[in-house]
């Protein structure tokens, strides 16, 4: 997959996502805790973006931070991901986004587990799911 940035139209966007993805990945909404598809999932592969596919974490970086949104200890690759001080809601955060696509997909806070102390605060609605095969690769 090429690192060339996808841009298109919010029209299209609309069009492509459903209703919940477009919120979350082109309007930056956060979606209710305990309610994503991917909170307690426990299989073994990728989680991708859902708005352009480029991989963004991996199972083996996940972990229950009991906050209710899927949460990782690291990106895949740092290049695959942007990082934006996001002053909104009267808070200092730091916004995650998909390098590809710019998809907002949540925050990253400095309270995460070892090896890294970072927690990648993800929504499910910004993900896809590529399970691993019985030899180790991805689908
Ligand atoms: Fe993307």
């Amino acid at each position: 997959m090429s690192d060339e940035k996808i841009i298109k139209l919010e029209s299209e966007w609309k069009k492509q996502l459903t209703p919940t993805q477009y919120e979350v990945l082109r309007q930056k909404a956060t979606e209710r805790p305990f309610t994503g598809e991917y909170v307690h999932h426990k299989a073994d592969g990728t989680y991708t973006c859902a708005a352009c596919g480029q991989e963004l974490f991996g199972s083996d970086t996940k972990f229950d931070s009991g906050s209710g949104w899927p949460s990782f200890y690291d990106a895949i690759d740092k290049s695959k991901i942007e990082l934006r001080s996001d002053h909104s809601h009267g808070m200092e955060r730091v916004e995650v986004l998909c390098r590809r696509c710019g998809g907002h997909l949540g925050h990253v806070f400095p309270d995460g587990p070892k090896p890294t102390g970072q927690r990648y605060c993800i929504n499910s609605a910004s993900l896809d799911f590529k399970p691993q095969t019985k030899d180790g690769k991805p689908k």
